[in-house]
């Protein structure tokens, strides 16, 4: 059976990838369907959300209900210590932003409030929907979707986007390689009762039989990450036990903390692989689709929603025709080298995370105690982990601003950037002492700021455009003309004689 009318962009998955590109696009303009095979909740494998994205929830005007589900789950629910390759003392407290701290939620309620968010943004969620395979028809993509009676639809669309996770149906139709290593470790992850609930936040325990890290994860439910020297070579078929995890818990906290039950237990690996790119002509692939990594610090969803905002505003303005296609391209451009980075950050940290030897426990108590305080130590694993290092490639002569990532502005009146960035895609924000009468079109945001240095960290800027991701476009350290700011967006939608006009202007 064939749908009718085709859409702009079909999403296979409702993970979170899945429902950021598609709410992303969707309030943007384009019509979104998202398939998802599930009809009920898949266990809750994240447990934090890091800084940066919590940064771009807020540009969307979201984190009023992350945090009220978050403090409906833990009242203590932000993390202002963190950690790295199981270091202790990572102070996320001494970031700049808004968000100084890592938030506790268990990934099911993430994706919860990510799918409302993107059905909000006008696209339609179909659940218990299976994508069965995709062929290229004329200038669209025929994708045949089966529903749980059986029956097979075939929708037709001019983006196709696989966030289907690791194992991705999409990326092997698409026929994109999926490269790497294949598990050489695995760790358990348990969601427990203990017959007292963990009362302290984050915790972790190192010896010589593994590295536990616990913290509570709802109420009276303890979380529990566990590598067991004893069990780091059991498979991921063999299903974890309670006396597994009770002799792991002895071997390496001292006591079974008063283990009762555990409500899910899984093993997972370490299997590292990666493709080579994200897209094959119209089909694209956002999230674990493109990547699989062990999740060291509670990074990989955070990563997972970062690539889906950096694709979603660029599907929606391309959609709505008013980029050009090639602005996808960009996604590649501007996320694979980020994602190269972040598996060898992975690789860094689960050699020493994991070497539980006398010496690598003695360097591990050595980097804790006398290495990662050091505050310029501290600020580069920081970057790591927290999103806050990314930035984009500029062109020669772009001001050392643009490509940099935007927390929070205050602008002048009382207002914050981040209300006018929910309710646009581009903001334009500047000194208000500009001389320059604005008359700007709608598409625009509008803000003057008497901080914009501590917000972009340079002194000399007097005017910046900002993406729909909270990325600077472009940086003026005089004030531009109206034409300049339109021309400078054209540029930042992909545009090529945007791009010469700037060129020319400066
Ligand atoms: C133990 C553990 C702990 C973790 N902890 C953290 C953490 O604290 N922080 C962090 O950032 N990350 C963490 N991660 C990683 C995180 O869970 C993943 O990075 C994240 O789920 C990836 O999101 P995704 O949307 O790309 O893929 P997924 O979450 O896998 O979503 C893919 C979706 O596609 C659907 N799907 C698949 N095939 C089809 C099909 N054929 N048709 C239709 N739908 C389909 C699936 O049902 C699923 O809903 C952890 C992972 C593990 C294993």
């Amino acid at each position: 059976m064939k749908s009718s009318d085709p859409v702009d962009v079909l999403v296979i998955g409702g993970g979170p990838a899945g429902a950021t590109v598609a709410a992303e696009a969707a309030r943007a303009g384009a019509s979104v369907i998202v398939a998802e095979k599930r009809t009920g909740d898949s266990p809750s494998r994240a447990g934090v959300i890091q800084p940066r994205v919590l940064e771009l929830l807020d540009a969307r005007g979201l984190m009023g209900r992350f945090r009220a589900a978050a403090a409906e789950w833990r009242p203590d629910f932000e993390v202002p210590i963190y950690m790295y390759a199981g270091l202790g003392g990572l102070r996320y407290d001494q970031l700049d932003s808004d968000f100084p701290y890592a938030l506790i939620l268990p990934q099911t309620t993430t994706e919860h409030l990510l799918r409302a968010w993107a059905v909000e943004s006008g696209a339609e969620v179909r659940r218990g929907v299976r994508y069965a395979g995709h062929r290229a028809q004329g200038d669209l993509t025929a994708v045949d979707l089966v529903d749980e009676a059986g029956v097979t639809v075939t929708v037709e669309t001019r983006y196709l986007v696989g966030a289907d996770g690791a194992r991705s149906h999409v990326r092997a139709t698409a026929g994109i390689p999926f490269e790497g290593r294949e598990i050489t470790m695995t760790a358990m992850s348990v969601d427990a009762d203990l017959s007292f609930p963990w009362a302290a936040s984050m915790q972790m325990k190192r010896n010589e039989a593994g590295w536990i890290l616990t913290y509570p994860f709802g109420v009276n439910t303890t979380r529990f990450i566990i590598v067991a020297e004893a069990s780091r070579n059991v498979p991921t078929s063999v299903p974890v036990t309670e006396d597994e995890v009770r002799e792991s818990l002895v071997a390496i906290f001292g006591s079974d903390l008063g283990f009762t039950t555990a409500h899910r237990m899984s093993r997972y690996g370490d299997a590292h692989k990666m493709v080579p790119r994200f897209r094959e002509g119209n089909v694209f692939l956002v999230g674990e689709a493109t990547r699989v990594h062990y999740p060291a610090s509670g990074i990989g969803m955070n990563y997972c929603i970062q690539d889906a905002f950096n694709l979603g505003w660029k599907l929606g303005a391309v959609a709505v025709g008013a980029a050009p296609d090639s602005l996808l391209d960009t996604y590649q451009t501007e996320r694979f080298p980020v994602l190269q980075k972040l598996m060898d950050d992975v690789d860094t940290q689960t050699s020493l995370h994991f070497d539980f030897s006398e010496g690598g426990l003695k360097l591990k108590d050595f980097l804790e105690q006398e290495i990662v305080p050091i505050p310029e130590v501290n600020a580069v694993l920081r970057d790591r982990l927290s999103g806050f290092g990314t930035r984009y490639p500029v062109v020669d002569g772009d001001h050392p601003a643009v490509g940099s990532r935007v927390g929070q502005i205050v602008l002048s009146g009382g207002g914050a950037y981040t209300q006018v960035a929910a309710e646009s895609d581009f903001v334009f924000v500047e000194a208000p002492d500009s001389a320059v009468p604005r008359d700007l079109p709608s598409a625009f945001g509008y803000g003057t700021s008497t901080d914009l240095e501590g917000a972009l960290g340079h002194a000399d800027v007097v005017a910046a455009l900002i993406r729909p991701d909270a990325y600077v476009a472009q940086a003026w350290t005089s004030a531009p003309t109206d034409a300049e700011i339109r021309t400078a967006r054209e540029r930042a939608l992909g545009s090529s004689s945007a791009a010469v006009a700037l060129e020319g202007a400066r």
